[in-house]
């Protein structure tokens, strides 16, 4: 493990790895989906009056928040974790399984929760000593789509005002010992589509009298394939991809309609606004081909996450100083993540923090059934993060 640097003695240490281990796995025992995270609220608004937090409150209807306030006047950063578990049923084999069937922190928003009650615990510790404050925000339905945008719509950002955002995530990808941090676009704005190819039904053996939607879709599905190839700038972040096909009745009737789900990925506006214009017009182009009509349907639950620049590199800094320099790894992906959301409002960086751990046999994926991860993360999270909201405390 790295150093300890900024937590005082070994005993307060270990007491604390031992506190946040208990409080991940109790959450990850009871985990629970987006907007119903109930239980999880009530045992973060307790540990945070316990921790003698100020202005602790319930917010997003299923989120919590509370202040840490320094003893002098200063700058105001806020630490984002989310809450929400996945509707996925737990194959991990861990002793402290999930207990709700078919439910499961598979994403490790419950490290993320451990490891924000830790750095709220260590801080308050030592609230006398700095100057400013930290807004701890628990989020919920980062899964879902909204628990962002219902914190902030609950004044997390105000009052006092915010200037830096920080959070992290897990990542069952990233070694233990280690982050991953970029400048600029890091994760992508996801807009979910969906296209139905209205066509004319009939018997199998008589194609002459009817409009195959199914051919209409596949000849859809292939120039899809040419957005991103042809229409988008080989320098430029782009992904469409068709998830899901659905029509027809059985095989030997013409289907009359075929309906295509999909995913388009983008890190800015222009290039979301050119994938969905091409994906329109050949939609329209193949179904005026064939005969076909269509309707497009599509909708973006949160912009692309851009991490300020001098803030990822003071991050990135840090991280050099606490890992080493050949830890840190800078690698933007076309994932969605709703932190987004308060980095469109204010400065400030996310990153992922490594706990794979292959020697161990630790090495997991994220929604899979059997995630897990190096609970060495947490107390790393703890004392990486407390080096960062500390160092942007004291910043100018
Ligand atoms: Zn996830
Ligand atoms: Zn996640």
């Amino acid at each position: 493990m790295a150093n300890v640097g900024r937590l005082p003695i070994r005993s307060e240490v270990e007491a604390l790895h031992e506190r946040i281990v208990a409080t991940r796995r109790d959450f990850h025992e009871h985990p629970e989906l987006s907007w119903q995270e109930q239980r999880t609220q009530r045992v973060i608004l307790e540990r945070l009056r316990e921790l003698g937090l100020s202005d602790v409150r319930p917010i997003a209807k299923t989120g919590a928040t509370g202040l840490v306030e320094g003893g002098k006047k200063g700058r105001c950063i806020l630490w984002r974790a989310d809450m929400d578990a996945l509707p996925v049923p737990e194959k991990s084999a861990l002793p402290f399984a999930s207990k709700t069937p078919d439910v499961m922190h598979a994403c490790g928003h419950d490290t993320h929760m451990a490891i924000g009650l830790g750095l709220a615990e260590a801080l308050a510790a030592r609230k006398e000593k700095f100057a400013g404050s930290v807004r701890f925000v628990f989020q919920p339905a980062e899964e879902a789509a909204g628990g962002a945008q219902a914190c902030i719509a609950d004044g997390v950002l105000d009052a006092p005002k915010v200037d830096v955002v920080l959070g992290l995530h897990i990542s069952a990808d990233v070694p233990l010992g280690g982050i991953n941090v970029a400048p600029g676009p890091f994760f992508a704005a996801p807009t979910a589509f969906r296209i139905t190819i209205e066509g004319r039904g009939g018997h199998a053996a008589a194609p002459h009298q009817s409009i195959d939607a199914v051919v209409v879709a596949a000849h859809v599905i292939t120039a899809l394939q040419t957005v991103v190839s042809r229409s988008v700038a080989p320098s430029d972040a782009a992904v469409l991809t068709v998830g899901k096909v659905t029509g027809g009745f059985r095989g030997n009737v013409i289907a009359e309609s075929a309906t295509l789900a999909g995913t388009i990925r983008s890190y800015t506006d222009p290039v979301r606004e050119t994938l969905l214009r091409r994906t329109e017009e050949i939609v329209a182009g193949v179904c005026a081909a064939f005969g076909a009509t269509f309707e497009f349907d599509h909708q973006t639950s949160c912009p692309p996450l851009v991490n300020d620049p001098a803030i990822a590199a003071f991050v990135r800094e840090q991280g050099v100083g606490y890992f080493g320099a050949n830890k840190i790894l800078a690698a933007p992906s076309m994932g969605a993540e709703d932190m987004g959301v308060f980095l469109e409002q204010r400065p400030g960086c996310y990153f992922w923090l490594g706990a794979r751990n292959e020697a161990k046999g630790i090495a997991g994926r994220h929604h899979d059934p059997a995630f897990v991860i190096d609970e060495d993360a947490l107390l790393i999270g703890v004392e990486f993060g407390l080096r960062l909201i500390e160092g942007q405390l004291s910043a100018k």
